[in-house]
Parts: structure tokens; C-alpha cells; sequence
């Protein structure tokens, strides 16, 4: 089996494409020996010369016919991949794709795109990290942020704006991850252990929702408070 390691660099709805003999492609390659993330990593300094980091793993595809299987990482479109001479940016339409190498992949790519919340999660972790006040907001400041966005979204709810709501209901779900990414900062634990706890809280309070099963709504009010019962 051969093992494809694809980099997906998204920039203002477009998708990083490299050109080879004249055809486009997306950034692939074929991992021989080392770790898929390296070997991309390498191919990325290669053929454009520029270090990028490789983030999450957010899909794979095993091809029957040909024995393959693709993995698909993110890579977070920093400036330098921006700027770069042979980079090509591209929007996947069926026009472009035509003149695409590796079609099938980028067909696949468009069955299964990167997973916003993945790509919000990369923003919110770069935001901790390199802007200048992320770095600074306390738990307090966040929540702050958080209940204004909420105030706004009222606001829009109650005179019925669905286009602005729209947008603030987007707001709200980034502060609220941001608030989660700050407590982690500020109490030593990993972002990851506030969402497990929360994952397997909500989990164990609504079993159906992994069942084959689906319930009555009296049936899940009923679950739901005996579940509820037992935690404390
Ligand atoms: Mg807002």
C-alpha cells in the first residue's frame, strides 16, 4: 500500500496548488520511510522553500483501485506560504479541476473539506500564542468578550436581524472557545481535558445519542435527569 501525505492550505476560499510539468497539483507526497508530517514538512521547505507547520490530521481516503491511502493534514496559510513565488491559489471549481493533476484527490478534498471547527481550533490556538493582547486576556477579560457577544446576538435576535445574528451566533462560538483555551492557560490543563470532561459528561447523560435507536422525548427527559442523578 502506498501511503500519500496531502497538504490542505486554504486562504480566502482558495486552496494552495503547485504546479509540475505544467499541471496543477495539490501539495502531495508519498511517504516513504520517516513520519507522514515530516516528509510533508520537507517537501513543503523543498519545493517552496518555506518552513511550515503541519496541523491536525483531519481526514483520510483509501483508494481501492490503486492501493492507496491519503491523508489529508491542514496547513495554516501563514505569510510566508502566502507570498511565495510558486505558489499558486486556486478556487476549487469544476473549471480548475480540469486542469488539476491528482483529480480524484481534489475531488475527495471537495467531498470531505477541512472541518471548520478544526480550522477555528488552529485560529483560537494561534490567536493564544502570537497576538499581542491573546496573550494577555485573563479569564476575566474573555468572559467579558463572550457576554457582549451574546448581548449583541440578543440584540439581533429581538428585532429579528437573521443576517447580523448570523454573524454574531459565529462570534459567540469563538469567544466561548477562547474562554475554554484561557481557563486551560491560567488553571495548567490542557484545552483537550476540558473538552474531554465535557464530551464525557454529555455522553453519559444522553446515551441515545449513540445508540441505533432513536427515543421518545419523555423517554429522554427521563434518561437524561437519572443520568444526571447519578453524578452527584
Ligand atoms: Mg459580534
Amino acid at each position: 500500500m502506498r501511503l500519500l501525505a496531502i497538504g490542505v492550505c486554504e486562504h480566502n476560499e482558495k486552496v494552495l496548488v503547485l504546479e509540475k510539468f505544467g499541471r496543477l497539483s495539490l501539495p502531495v507526497v508519498e511517504v516513504v520511510s520517516g513520519e507522514p508530517r515530516d516528509e510533508l514538512k520537507t517537501f513543503f521547505l523543498r519545493s517552496l522553500g518555506v518552513e511550515v507547520e503541519i496541523g491536525k490530521l483531519f481526514g483520510e481516503k483509501y483508494i481501492t483501485d490503486n492501493d492507496e491511502l491519503l491523508l489529508f493534514y491542514i496547513i495554516p496559510p501563514i505569510s510566508r506560504l502566502k507570498e511565495a513565488r510558486e505558489a499558486n491559489w486556486v478556487k476549487m471549481t469544476g473549471e480548475n479541476l480540469k486542469k488539476m493533476d491528482l483529480a480524484n484527490v481534489v475531488d475527495i478534498l471537495l467531498e470531505n473539506p477541512v472541518k471548520e471547527i478544526l480550522k477555528l481550533q488552529e485560529i483560537v490556538e494561534r490567536n493564544m500564542d502570537r497576538c499581542p493582547w491573546g496573550s494577555q486576556q485573563t479569564i476575566e477579560d474573555a468572559l467579558k468578550e463572550l457576554i457582549s457577544e451574546i448581548e449583541e446576538f440578543e440584540a439581533e435576535l429581538d428585532v429579528k436581524n437573521w443576517t447580523k445574528a448570523f454573524f454574531e451566533v459565529g462570534d459567540i462560538v469563538y469567544d466561548a472557545l477562547l474562554l475554554a483555551w484561557i481557563y486551560a492557560r491560567e488553571h495548567d490543563v490542557t484545552p483537550d481535558t476540558i473538552l474531554r470532561k465535557v464530551n464525557n459528561k454529555i455522553s453519559k447523560r444522553k446515551p441515545w445519542l449513540f445508540s441505533e435507536t432513536r427515543i421518545s422525548l419523555e423517554e429522554a427527559k427521563k434518561l437524561w435527569n437519572y443520568y444526571k442523578s447519578l453524578e452527584s
